[in-house]
């Protein structure tokens, strides 16, 4: 008891000398809210979190799309101080993890710190505080701004000629129109990534007539999606060991072998990875045409590997059909492709992807000496270890330029850069500090570096994808998922450049 009071008394006695900050968080995403519960946890008060939406959730909230499933196993996709026994499946729809993110943010009673409806349209650094502004009107100031706006986020638009004609429903797959029935439709879908193969597999059935328009082939690794019995939930209930050794045997089966596989650092996973999606593909399409139609050219793993045992199935029932003739136009009735022929269709799903190197740049983000964020970017995004920029002092980011993005549970690398900025932000707290940032030299320095591991990558083997920029770079992290935990454990002081309150 005795003990117990010298420690309170030690610890409010230690509260007091450490300077209160407030944190702006940009982003109500899986990332955001992670952030809003540690900083809590650390003793932060001041937190506020702005959505440019009206829900939280991010990526979970904007897609809903028939079919939708994480291709991160389920029992890694949750934050590891909430793991979840009740998962459905080896891999989790997408409303599940919605439901999962939202009851977390109850759970730590975030959802009082988030404005709805505000978009951060404009930071600017001055004297040591951020002065934020929103759409709404709304300006403030705060010592440290994270930004947790995510990565797959803004949809991307084909620019092909016609679209506004098109006479029937037409929207992106992350902007799914549910107020429309598919049953008996000619539904066509553009794209063959992740999201237009889940749609394939959940909707083949609906329609009368599926039109899938591949510009490239995609590899497709077919892991079966079993459903947890109520035992196995419960067993996971009643004995979080074994939850916990479920996730660790998880880890390590995705860090080491995939993830290091993709990176260059381990051979024979990558071929093993290239063996089974082959196999996927032989044991599942019959037809010698169509699998010749969707054999890719490049390594598996090239562009983000897509897991699904659905889509082969579904691309060769009869009412679907393969269309790999290039798209001339979109007309009144649907798309007319380059051989003349007119695919007719009534509801047509643009399953185009997303930009994920935008970050900030809808916001006027202004650093320490009037540069701002899009110029200093304006070669290609960079950061130094994904976290923060030179010049734009206590902004640090969630998903940061150059994180890991593969198929990796985003919620372990928002946590793992979470506790690295904790540490930052703990230097502005407890050493009186006014701002810190990263060194110029050695951010190039560690961009030299990261340069020079990209070409050693499967993504830099020969295709386009989504990992790259307009400019050509890569924008993965090109080591290890274990060397991305190691650089991130604790920041190196000498990196850095600060000055005092
Ligand atoms: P994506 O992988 O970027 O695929 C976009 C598709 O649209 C590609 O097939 C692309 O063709 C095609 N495309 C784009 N513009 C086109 C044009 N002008 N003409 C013809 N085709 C065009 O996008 P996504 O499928 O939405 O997936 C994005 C990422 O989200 C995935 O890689 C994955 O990381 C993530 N995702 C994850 C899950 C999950 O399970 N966690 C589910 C869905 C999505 P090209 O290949 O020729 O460029």
């Amino acid at each position: 008891m005795v003990k117990n009071k010298v420690l309170i008394a030690q610890k409010r006695a230690k509260m007091t000398e450490v300077r209160s900050v407030s944190v702006a968080i940009i982003g109500a995403g899986a990332g955001g809210i992670a952030a809003a519960i540690k900083l809590r946890e650390a003793g932060i008060d001041s937190i506020s979190i702005f959505e440019k939406e009206n829900d939280l959730g991010g990526t979970w909230r904007d897609n809903t799309y028939p079919g939708l499933i994480c291709d991160v196993p389920s029992h890694l996709y949750r934050y590891s101080f909430a793991p979840n026994p009740d998962w459905s499946r080896t891999f989790s729809p997408g409303s599940e993890i919605y439901k999962y993110v939202r009851g977390v943010a109850e759970e730590y009673d975030v959802e009082p710190l988030i404005s709805y409806d505000s978009e951060v349209t404009r930071l600017e650094y001055i004297e040591s505080r951020w002065h934020l502004h929103t759409n709404k009107g709304f300006q403030g100031e705060f010592d440290v701004v994270i930004s947790a706006v995510g990565i797959l986020h803004h949809p991307v638009y084909p620019d092909f000629e016609g679209l506004d004609s098109f006479a029937g429903d037409c929207f992106h797959s992350a902007r799914w129109d549910h107020s429309m029935s598919l049953i008996g439709k000619r539904i066509g879908i553009i794209g063959t990534g992740s999201t237009a193969v889940q749609i394939v597999g959940a909707v083949v059935d609906d329609v009368e007539k599926l039109s899938l328009f591949q510009r490239t082939p995609q590899w497709v690794l077919g892991a079966p999606n079993a459903f947890y019995s109520d035992e196995d939930k419960a067993r996971y209930r009643d004995e979080p060991g074994e939850m916990e050794r479920a996730y660790n045997s998880l880890a390590r089966t995705l860090n080491h072998g995939f993830a290091a596989a993709v990176v260059g650092e381990n051979e024979e996973a990558l071929m093993t990875m290239q063996a089974g999606c082959q196999q996927n593909l032989d044991e599942n399409i019959h037809d010698d045409e169509l699998r010749r139609k969707l054999t890719p050219d490049y390594s598996a793993g090239c562009k983000r590997l897509i897991v699904s045992d659905l889509f082969y199935p579904a691309i060769s029932k009869p009412n679907a059909e393969l269309v790999t003739e290039s798209i001339s136009r979109i007309e009144p009735d649907g798309i007319r492709t380059a051989d003349g022929r007119l695919h007719e269709l009534d509801v047509l799903v643009l399953a185009t992807g997303f930009d994920p190197h935008r970050f900030l740049a809808d916001s006027e983000v202004i650093g320490r000496d009037g540069q701002t964020l899009n110029s200093t970017w304006s070669e290609g995004n960079y950061a130094y270890k994904t976290i923060c920029v030179p010049g734009f002092p206590n902004l640090f980011f969630l998903g940061g330029p150059n994180s890991p993005i593969g198929n990796f549970s985003y919620l372990l690398t928002a946590e793992t850069q979470y506790s690295y900025i904790e540490q930052l932000i703990s230097l502005l707290r407890n050493h009186t500090l006014a701002e810190v940032d990263p060194k110029p030299d050695v951010t190039d320095e560690f961009n030299r570096t990261l340069k020079k591991a990209i070409p050693k990558t499967v993504w830099a083997s020969g295709c386009q994808s989504w990992y790259f920029d307009k400019f050509g770079n890569i924008g993965s992290w090109p080591w290890t998922f274990a060397r991305f935990e190691e650089e991130l454990a604790q920041p190196v002081l000498s990196d850095f450049q600060y000055r005092n309150c």
